[in-house]
C-alpha cells in the first residue's frame, strides 16, 4: 500500500517533497525535533512524495566507480584545503574551502547561483545566493534543521545553471527529484555536501542558550562556528552585548552524547555526503588539532566534474589543496563514523526497525547504542531539560568524555574485527 509522506517517522524535515505534491505542503517546525511536512488538503496518494523522500531508500547516482570505501562510499580523491582568502577562512566553519569552491565557480561564470542558507535571527533560511557577497552571508555551519529543498522549487522557475550545499539527506533527496524533473537535471550542475554527524533540535539551541544565561528573544545573531578553528559561538544581543564561546567547550558537553538529536539523525546512515559531487568535513585529526588556529576543511571528490572543479578552483588560487589518503578521512571522523555506522543496527535492533542485522552485533555496540538512545530520550523529557540545564558544563563534559573514552574501546574492536575478517576473506 502507498503510504503518504505523513506516515513518515524518519522524516529529516529536508523540504523535497514540497517541490512536487500536487495537494500542497507546509513545513513546519516542531521545536522538539525538526520540520515536519504538513499536507495542506486532502491526500490523493499519489506517491510522489515517496519517490523523491531521502528516507525511503538509497540511490546510487554517483558517476565515478574508480574508488571504494566502505565506510566512505564512492570517491576519486580526498583532499584537505583552504580557502586562500584569510579572512574566509577565519569566519567559516572549518577552512572556507566550501564557500571560496562555489565564489570561484560564481566568479568564473560556470553557475548563475548556489542554493545555500543564511541565519535571519535564530531561524536558518535557505536561499539563493547569487553573488559572491550573498555567498559570505551563508558562510558557517548551522546545526539546526533546514527545510533546505522547499526552496528547489525556485530552480524550476529560473534559467541558469546552479550549485546545491547541503547536508546528506538534502543531497539525496536532489538527486532524487532530479531523477523525476528533467528541469531539475538541466538547472543543476553540481552538489556540494557536508558531513553530518546529526543536527541539534531547537529546544537543544534553547538550553545552550539559557545554560549561558541568555533567553532566546533577545539573541539578534547567532553563529555556532567560525573565528579561527575549530572555532567559537557566537551571539550578539539585542542591548549589542556580544558573547563568545569555545566550540569544543559547548558541543562536546551538550551535543557529542545525543542529547537533543533528532529522531531522523538516530537512524540515518549517511555520514560524509555519499551522493554528492564533493563532501566536505572538518580534519579531526590530531596533527592538524595541535598546530592549526585558522581553519583547514577535507574533502572528498566523488565524480569526475567534482574533482576537475576542485582543481580548477585550486589552480585558479581561490583555494589551497593537499591529497591526503581516505583512511585519513576516516581517521579524522572516528566518533561520528561509529555513530553512523557501527552503533545504527545496535539502535535499529533495540527500538525493534529491524530484527536481525548482516553482521553480529557485539555487545559494546548494544550498550553504547542503548546509552544514545537514552540521553536522547531524556533530554526530550521536561525532568530531562530542568536537570541538563542545571547541571555545570564540567560535569556534563565529564560524562561526555567517559562516553568517548566507552565508544573509542567499541571503535578500535570493531577495527580490529574488521581487520581480522578481510585478512580471512583475502
Ligand atoms: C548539521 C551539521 C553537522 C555536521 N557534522 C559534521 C561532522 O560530524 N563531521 C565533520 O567533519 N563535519 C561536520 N559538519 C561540516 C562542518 O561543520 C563544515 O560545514 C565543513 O567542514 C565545511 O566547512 P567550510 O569552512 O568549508 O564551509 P563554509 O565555507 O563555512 O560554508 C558552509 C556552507 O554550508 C551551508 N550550510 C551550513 N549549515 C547548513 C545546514 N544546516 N544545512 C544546509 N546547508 C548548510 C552554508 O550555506 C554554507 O554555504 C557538519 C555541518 C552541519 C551543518
Ligand atoms: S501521496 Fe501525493 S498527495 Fe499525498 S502527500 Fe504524497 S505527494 Fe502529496
Ligand atoms: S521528502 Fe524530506 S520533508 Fe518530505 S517526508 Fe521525506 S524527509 Fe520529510
Ligand atoms: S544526520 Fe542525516 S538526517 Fe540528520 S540532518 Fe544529518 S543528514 Fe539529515
Amino acid at each position: 500500500m502507498m503510504k503518504p509522506l505523513s506516515w513518515n517517522k524518519l522524516c529529516s524535515g529536508c523540504g523535497t517533497c514540497v517541490i512536487f505534491c500536487p495537494k500542497g505542503i507546509e513545513m513546519v517546525l516542531d521545536p522538539r525535533s525538526n520540520y515536519t511536512p504538513i499536507l495542506k488538503n486532502e491526500c490523493s496518494f499519489c506517491d510522489v512524495c515517496n519517490t523523491v523522500c531521502p528516507t525511503s531508500d538509497i540511490i546510487g547516482g554517483v558517476t565515478s566507480k574508480r574508488n571504494y570505501n566502505e565506510l566512505i562510499g564512492r570517491y576519486v580523491n580526498s583532499y584537505i584545503g583552504y580557502s586562500k582568502r584569510r579572512d574566509i577562512r577565519w569566519r567559516a566553519s572549518s577552512g572556507g574551502l566550501v564557500t571560496a569552491l562555489l565564489m570561484f565557480m560564481l566568479e568564473s561564470n560556470i553557475i548563475d547561483g548556489v542554493l545555500a542558507v543564511r541565519m535571519e535571527g535564530l531561524r536558518p533560511v535557505p536561499f539563493i545566493a547569487g553573488s559572491s557577497k550573498e555567498l559570505l552571508m551563508a558562510m558557517g555551519s548551522k546545526y539546526l534543521p533546514v527545510p533546505l529543498n522547499a526552496k528547489l522549487r525556485n530552480l524550476l522557475d529560473i534559467e541558469g545553471r546552479f550549485a546545491v550545499v547541503g547536508l546528506p539527506c538534502h543531497i539525496r533527496g536532489v538527486k532524487k527529484a532530479m531523477s523525476v524533473s528533467r528541469k531539475l537535471q538541466e538547472h543543476i550542475l553540481l552538489s556540494v555536501g557536508l558531513f553530518c554527524s546529526r543536527t541539534v533540535s531547537s529546544i537543544g539551541i534553547r538550553t545552550l542558550l539559557h545554560k549561558l544565561r541568555m533567553r532566546e528573544d533577545v539573541v539578534e545573531e547567532i553563529s555556532f562556528r567560525g573565528r579561527g578553528w575549530p572555532g567559537k559561538l557566537y551571539v550578539r544581543l539585542r542591548n549589542g552585548d556580544e558573547v563568545f564561546f569555545p566550540y569544543f567547550s559547548y558541543w562536546r558537553p551538550l551535543f557529542s552524547t545525543h542529547f537533543f538529536t533528532p529522531t531522523s539523525c538516530m537512524f540515518c546512515s549517511d555520514l560524509t555526503n555519499e551522493e554528492a559531487d564533493i563532501s566536505a568535513g572538518d580534519p579531526w585529526l590530531p596533527e592538524i588539532l595541535g598546530t592549526d588556529r585558522l581553519g583547514t576543511s577535507i574533502a572528498v571528490s566523488r565524480t569526475e566534474i567534482g574533482d576537475e572543479i576542485l582543481r580548477e578552483a585550486w589552480r585558479a588560487g581561490y583555494i589551497e589543496l593537499k591529497e591526503i589518503g581516505i583512511e585519513k578521512v576516516v581517521e579524522s571522523q572516528w566518533r561520528p563514523l561509529f555513530f553512523k555506522k557501527v552503533t545504527l543496527p545496535a539502535r535499529q535492533i533495540l527500538t525493534k526497525r529491524v530484527r536481525e542485522c548482516a553482521s553480529p552485533v557485539s555487545p559494546l555496540q548494544l550498550i553504547t547504542a542503548l546509552i544514545q538512545l537514552a540521553n536522547k530520550g531524556f533530554s526530550e523529557t521536561s525532568v530531562g531539560q530542568y536537570v541538563i540545564e542545571r547541571l555545570h558544563f564540567k560535569i556534563l563534559e565529564a560524562y561526555a568524555f567517559v562516553l568517548s573514552r566507552v565508544e573509542k574501546v567499541a571503535w578500535v574492536m570493531y577495527q580490529r574485527r574488521r581487520q581480522i575478517e578481510s585478512s580471512y576473506n583475502q
